[in-house]
């Protein structure tokens, strides 16, 4: 995937990644995945929050469908054009679409669905019922940033490990 047409990543995009990333360990600790998301205004605003719930709720209970579903309920859609939805993870395609379809002008993930993929491989457990493609090839205009490096780009590794390593038991 090429990366470098991503634009760098801000202050800002850093101090919501960690919410997302206070999210998915939320998630991991109550026995869901790791993946936290946010909603973020034009404004820079947080307007909604949701993290995994498919144990606690169902399968497909993905934080990013149910805040673009939240968005289409709660936003016109001159607001979901300006808002951002910050992720832990790069949308997988029923998310993405559902972004897409919702308008949501704008996504900054922390790690992206290759990356995962290569985690997951560390420790054997690629198995999904779905194909991943990048979410630029499933939305058609799409602000996009991610992933991001460093420090919180370790920690989500680490949290993803330990949920994979989880379910491989
Ligand atoms: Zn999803």
């Amino acid at each position: 995937m090429n990366q470098n047409k991503h634009s760098e990543l801000n202050e800002t995009d850093l101090k919501f990644l960690k919410r997302c990333l206070e999210l998915a360990q939320e998630a991991f600790e109550a026995g869901d995945e790791p993946f936290g998301s946010i909603l973020v205004s034009g404004n820079g605003r947080i307007l909604a929050e949701e993290r995994n719930r498919v144990n606690e709720i169902n399968i497909l209970y993905h934080p990013e469908i149910e805040l673009a579903k939240w968005a289409v309920e709660n936003l016109n859609a001159e607001e979901r054009k300006n808002a951002v939805m910050y992720t832990s993870g790069e949308h997988c395609p029923m998310c993405a679409a559902a972004h897409g379809w919702a308008g949501i002008g704008g996504l900054v993930y922390l790690s992206s669905a290759k990356q995962l993929f290569e985690w997951r491989s560390e420790v054997n457990s690629t198995d999904t019922p779905i194909r991943f493609y990048p979410v630029e090839e499933i939305i058609s205009n799409i602000n996009l940033k991610g992933p991001a490096n460093g420090e919180l780009l370790n920690k989500i590794k680490e949290l993803q490990l330990k949920s994979a390593e989880r379910k491989n038991k």
